[in-house]
């Protein structure tokens, strides 16, 4: 099922629905909980998708494909190297990336992201996948100048708008065999597999839930494969992952 988070042209609320072909049919209840798909439809040229859930965090790794951690020079690292990006940076479908005034170098980076469906606190790798609710694409925009200039790597991941996500969540996938690609102004410019994982979703979820309380609606972001590169002003950036689709968003330098 493919979860969409959406405004209705003309309303204010925002709304869930599952998306089969153009249409949204409206779930009634809570996606984190109870729910049902209502009677009800709506034209999917008729609303503006948002973000598709409401993370109070989201957790990154640093370096989960062995190729990305080559182009970086870095060592593939025992245990996965952990950041968090705020709620303040997430935007859905179609919004701008804003360009910091204090960077001179924004990168994009195709991630496949994990959403939390259930409290997970302390859990087993084997229980893990219980806790997801679904996937979906998550660009983890990165100030790559202040990357390298701080000795950590909050201030590169955290501006406002670094974490476009969507366009869906969707709940049936196999997260370990899923083409992932960026395209940057229409060209190819990362071009994967999640089969290439350092470390899989099941025991990132896991170890995570041993540092910290997943919420539902948390996300953890898988890390990137090779081939991240520069956005500028004015740039499209889209990023699909199989089975889920295409998410898509504009940089603006103000
Ligand atoms: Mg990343």
């Amino acid at each position: 099922m493919k979860i969409a988070r959406f405004i209705i042209d003309g309303e204010n609320d925002e709304r869930y629905g599952c998306i089969e072909d153009n249409t949204i049919k409206l779930i009634d209840g809570d996606i984190f909980g109870e729910f049902s798909i209502s009677g009800k439809c709506v034209n999917i040229d008729d609303v503006k998708l948002v973000a598709p859930c409401r993370p109070t965090k989201i957790v990154a790794v640093g370096l989960n494909y062995a190729d990305h951690a080559n182009e970086m020079g870095d060592e593939i690292p025992e245990f996965p190297a952990l950041f968090l990006k705020p709620d303040t940076a997430v935007i859905g479908p179609l919004d701008n990336i804003i360009y910091p005034p204090m960077s001179n170098r924004v990168d994009y980076e195709a991630e496949l992201a994990i959403v939390i469906k259930k409290t997970a606190e302390n859990i087993s790798k084997e229980e893990a996948l219980d806790y997801v609710l679904g996937y979906t694409c998550l660009n983890d925009v990165t100030a790559r100048d202040l990357q390298k200039k701080d000795p950590q790597w909050m201030r590169a991941k955290s501006f406002n708008t670094f974490a476009p996500i969507g366009p869906v969540i969707e709940t049936e996938l196999d997260p370990n065999n899923l083409d992932i690609k960026l395209y940057l102004n229409s060209e190819l410019k990362q071009n994967s597999n999640t089969s290439n994982f350092i470390f899989k979703p099941d025991y990132l979820i896991s170890e995570i839930s041993k540092i910290m309380t997943l919420k539902p609606g948390d996300i953890i972001t898988t890390g990137t494969p090779s081939g991240i590169g520069e956005m500028k002003d004015g740039d499209t950036v889209e990023i699909e992952i199989e089975g889920i689709g295409i998410l898509k968003n504009t940089v603006k330098r103000y």
